[in-house]
């Protein structure tokens, strides 16, 4: 019987770890990655530059799941391009400063085709737990006909991202509410809300943009409001924002540098709070830096709630058929509404390891810049609340770190192989 199988355009051996539970379970030589979005195309692409091979397990049928499928029409990168590169591929020149979401996915397919990435779609990683009685990694798998897959390899890299679960906050009263109520990853575009009443709950980039674009197909949107958010102009004295922040931060302490981005966004924006958007009392990159919470970029909508054309309203108290009421005593009638509630990771829900990851975030519990590496042979790329910039930081220690080990491996084996095929010829001597 052959021991080896195809998996992914490789020939993978068949042998290690029978389990009653699963079929043919299947040795990864090299590292197994969870997740085929940017982080896990960045991170097999560092690996293979380095001489590993790799195999990603990704359970939509695409890469990069959360732009293809759960995005909306009009998203561009936030960031300008040269932040958002993946390693050893910059971005066309044709490309504009904020790729759109078509361009960005058509960068990352031509990514993975570059460095001849093939993940196994269709494979949803439903448990990973290092078996110390052998020193491996077993990595089970449900896919959408085959059933149940167990995989087997030294090294786990989690690049499932932070992203991998919308929130869905409990509202009180959401089942007598008569509308439609979805989550921003289930929003495509603003046409089906023509001429109604659509109220946005969030003012993150999400929440912010999907208003934007409800105004710009004639829906009635309002944004619930309900903590404190910085928002920043996209460009401030010609040039990006984020750009901007991160040469001034090579000079200034990051306190300074908030405090002229808040003046110079006083001057362009005038003062938010009067719009209801109260500013949180540290500054935007602070506030980044200590909790992750990410500013709005300004793309228009700030104008649009000027003009009274976005409403803006407190947190929701509870919902009934067709009216929301709000904590200040107001309320008011709405036909949908859209939950930009962001998102979450799932890592904690099939990562049987607990020390690297915390159970309440699914984050690493060592902060930037050292929650890449755990015990094991387990790592983490793209969790560092640092957007794409921090997930190619990741894949490119993370591959000099496996290549290490991958070496100093190979030559064990060599050195195995040299000594075996020695005692060989001496026995056929003798
Ligand atoms: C609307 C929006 C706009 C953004 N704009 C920017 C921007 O301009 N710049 C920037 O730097 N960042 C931006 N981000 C952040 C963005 O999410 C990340 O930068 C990027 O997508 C992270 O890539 P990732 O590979 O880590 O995670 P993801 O893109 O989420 O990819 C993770 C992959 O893992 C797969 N997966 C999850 N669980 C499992 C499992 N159990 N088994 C198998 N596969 C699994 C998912 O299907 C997915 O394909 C934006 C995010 C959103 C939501």
């Amino acid at each position: 019987m052959d021991c080896y199988k195809e998996v992914a355009g490789k020939r993978v051996h068949d042998r290690v770890g029978m389990n009653n539970n699963t079929a043919r379970p299947i040795w990864v030589p090299g590292p197994v990655i969870v997740g085929a979005g940017p982080s896990g195309l960045a991170m097999a692409a560092c690996l293979k530059e380095r001489g590993v091979p790799s195999l990603i397990l990704e359970r939509h049928s695409c890469i990069a799941s959360l732009w293809q499928l759960k995005t909306y029409d009009r998203l561009r990168l936030h960031l300008p391009k040269q932040f958002c590169e993946l390693p050893l591929k910059p971005f066309p020149p044709c490309f504009p400063t904020h790729p759109t979401k078509e361009q960005f996915v058509k960068y990352l397919e031509d990514y993975a085709a570059e460095f001849d990435i093939k993940p196994m779609f269709n494979q949803t990683v439903k448990s990973a737990e290092y078996d110390h009685s052998v020193g491996v990694w077993r990595v089970r798998t449900e896919g959408s006909s085959k059933g149940e897959t167990e995989y087997i390899c030294q090294w786990l890299i989690v690049a499932t991202g932070e992203n991998a679960e919308p929130i869905e906050p409990e509202i009180q009263g959401r089942d007598e509410f008569a509308g439609p109520i979805l989550h921003t990853s289930l929003y495509k575009r603003g046409e089906a809300y023509s001429g109604k009443r659509v109220l946005v709950v969030g003012c993150g980039n999400s929440g912010m943009e999907v208003c934007l674009d409800l105004c710009n197909y004639n829906a009635r949107p309002s944004l619930v409001v309900r903590d404190s958010v910085h928002v920043l102009p996209r460009e401030m004295l010609g040039t990006s924002t984020f750009g901007l922040s991160m040469w001034l931060l090579k000079w200034f302490p990051m306190r300074l540098v908030d405090q002229f981005l808040l003046l110079v966004s006083r001057m362009m924006l005038g003062d938010t709070a009067r719009l209801g958007l109260n500013r949180p009392s540290l500054g935007p990159l602070q506030l980044k830096n200590i909790s992750g919470k990410t500013p709005v970029l300004d793309v228009g909508t700030l104008a649009k709630i000027r003009t009274g054309d976005i409403k803006v309203h407190p947190a929701i108290k509870r919902l009934r058929s067709k009216t929301v009421e709000f904590v200040d005593g107001s309320a008011g009638d709405f036909d949908a509404i859209i939950l930009a509630t962001g998102y979450k990771s799932n890592v904690p829900s099939w990562l049987k390891d607990r020390e690297m990851f915390s159970e309440n975030d699914g984050l690493p519990r060592k902060p930037f810049p050292n929650g890449w590496k755990g015990e094991w042979g387990l790592y983490s790329v793209g969790f560092t609340k640092r957007g794409l910039l921090g997930a190619s930081l990741d894949a490119k220690r993370i591959s000099q770190d496996i290549e290490q080990k991958w070496k100093s491996e190979a030559k064990h084996l060599t050195d195995l192989f040299s000594y075996l095929n020695f005692s060989r010829k001496q026995a056929l001597a003798t």
